[in-house]
């Protein structure tokens, strides 16, 4: 049994499972964390008195609109039935239909429906099925590059990730913690297991190194332009993929990224009339390289050896 879980197709099967919980955490986790940050806003930052005189000094604090408005967000919020990964049960965007078992299998759900609502006839992204079926080959993948063992689930475990913040990044411009935490410990874990075979040196070499090789570049930017060019969560991405794959790797992660981003980002300033001041989220690119460093990992560090 577990033989053929871990074999390519066995990986491929659990990919399509795993792609089809994805579409939901990409849907549903931004939701969760925007209200979490309403959340938090009414109750803590309008209510917080402590940060208002070293900010406004003597200056009135206008305590009784804080009030109103920390209330009526928490009326608002507690008028929301409760949204977790696990429930509700997935529904129609436009009519509100409850998606039924078989409606909701992977690839096969949306083929059958043929890209529509059963009930209603609203089309349902083609991004579905992509996302189940690009999850599915790229665990097959792993099992044909890394092997029928259990420490290749920790690569689909990565692969997972990466998907997850690539299309969430995309989407939203987040990239949640919850996301890039767990690549950091995955690569930590990993190595001092002895999965990933990277040296632990080396992967906290590849902790701090991406993150202070983003870092810095933002700081640069914002030192050059006077903007933030990225975010935190970028810093976090690309140390996770330091303490996942090793220090060594990541000048191919970083240059793949940038060039793959470079190319995108100029097409799109050039065909889209993009407007170069709005930063374009640099996670998928984050996610691209890292992906192809992962699966390619020793073609691409002989590349710099010679
Ligand atoms: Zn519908």
């Amino acid at each position: 049994m577990s033989d053929f879980v871990l074999s390519p197709l066995g990986l491929a099967v659990l990919g399509l499972c795993v792609g089809s919980f994805l579409n939901v955490v990409i849907h549903r986790l931004p939701q969760i964390m925007w209200r979490a940050w309403w959340r938090e806003t009414a109750e803590f930052q309008l209510g917080d008195s402590l940060a208002w005189t070293p900010v406004f000094g003597p200056l009135p604090q206008p305590k009784d609109s804080f009030a109103a408005a920390a209330r009526a967000i928490q009326e608002a919020l507690s008028g929301l039935a409760t949204l977790t990964l696990a429930r509700p049960r997935s529904r129609c965007a436009s009519c509100g239909h409850v998606v039924r078992w078989h409606e909701n299998l992977p690839i096969v759900g949306w083929l059958r429906l043929r890209g529509r609502c059963s009930a209603c006839k609203a089309p349902i992204s083609v991004r579905y099925p992509i996302v189940e079926g690009g999850t599915a080959a790229l665990f097959a993948a792993c099992g044909v590059v890394f092997g029928a063992q259990p420490s290749t689930l920790l690569w689909c475990t990565a692969v997972a990730l990466l998907i997850a913040m690539a299309l969430i990044d995309l989407d939203t411009t987040l990239l949640p913690d919850s996301l890039t935490l767990p690549l950091i410990g995955l690569g930590l874990v990993g190595s001092l297991a002895g999965w990933t075979a990277v040296p632990l040196s080396e992967s906290v070499i590849g902790l701090l190194a991406g993150y202070l090789v983003l870092w810095s570049v933002s700081a640069l930017y914002g030192l050059l332009r006077g903007v933030q060019g990225m975010a935190e969560g970028d810093f976090k991405m690309l140390a996770g993929l330091g303490a996942l794959l090793g220090w060594k790797v990541l000048p191919s992660v970083v240059l793949l990224s940038s060039a793959v981003g470079a190319v995108v980002g100029l097409m799109l300033v050039a065909f889209k009339g993009h407007k170069r001041e709005v930063p374009i989220p640099f996670g998928p690119y984050l996610a691209g390289g890292g992906l192809a460093a992962l699966f390619f990992a020793e073609t691409l560090q002989s590349f710099w050896r010679l």
